[in-house]
């Protein structure tokens, strides 16, 4: 059912345009190497950029997305409040999960999904991340191995200020010593949003296949599921006959 799946990949798309070495990693940027990858394993994508009217997410757009996927890092205050809760309102709903990627810890919507600061610890001096597989048998963790290395990264420590996980997926180890809780499922509404960690812009990661692997994985898992539609406020008549 994979080719059934439309994604959006959304990126502020600014440090490709400012930093040549960026460009350099990612020349149309990351969201465009993201989204050849996602094609290449059968799903529909589509991209979207901070730029473009309505940052590309408009209700058509999401109308059409059952899952979209989010890197932001130097720009997120001009992220539109009225597009963050546009995009809210449907993953509550049920129209779409959220894959936050990276330094999107930081987001908006992640923010306002999460209800707590997302802050954290960071250290960018290209050190060694292991991110072990503690779930192996959760959809997202589906043909990896025990762990993923990234040789070089950026670290982020804890403690990260997220609620707990409803569940936790991977753990980083880092060579300097910190930890992180680095694959992060929760349900909200009838929507599902997973926070991935690795992303940072000035290393190859959105290159890397095991990378690519969980994000392919956490889309399947994020995608709507057809659960049912839910009724709140007050139910008169009860199913059976009482008294
Ligand atoms: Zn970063």
């Amino acid at each position: 059912m994979a080719d059934s799946i439309r994604v959006t990949v959304w990126n502020e798309y600014r440090h490709e345009k400012r930093h040549p070495e960026i460009a350099a990693i990612y020349p149309d940027g990351l969201h465009n190497t993201i989204a050849t990858h996602l094609r290449a394993e059968g799903f529909t994508v589509r991209t979207a950029t901070l730029d473009e009217p309505e940052h590309g997410l408009t209700e058509a757009v999401l109308a059409e997305t059952d899952v979209l996927i989010w890197w932001g890092h130097m720009a997120h205050d001009e992220v539109s409040d009225e597009i963050v809760a546009r995009a809210k309102r449907r993953i509550l709903e049920g129209g779409m999960g959220l894959i936050a990627l990276h330094s999107a810890h930081f987001s908006k919507i992640f923010q306002t999904l999460m209800g707590s600061t997302c802050n954290l610890k960071w250290r960018e001096i290209g050190e060694k991340e292991r991110l072990w597989v503690i779930e192996p048998g959760h959809p997202i963790a589906q043909g990896l191995g025990e762990y993923i290395e990234i040789p070089h990264t950026e670290m982020y420590g804890e403690r990260f200020d997220i609620p707990a996980p409803d569940t936790l997926v991977f753990i980083s180890w880092f060579e300097g010593g910190d930890v992180f809780r680095s694959g992060c499922c929760y349900h909200r509404g009838r929507g599902k949003v997973f926070y991935f960690r690795p992303g940072h812009e000035t290393y190859p990661i959105f290159h890397q296949p095991e990378v690519m692997r969980v994000i392919s994985n956490a889309v399947r898992w994020a995608a709507p599921s057809g659960g049912p539609e839910v009724h709140f406020g007050h139910i008169k008549e009860p199913l059976e006959p009482v008294g």
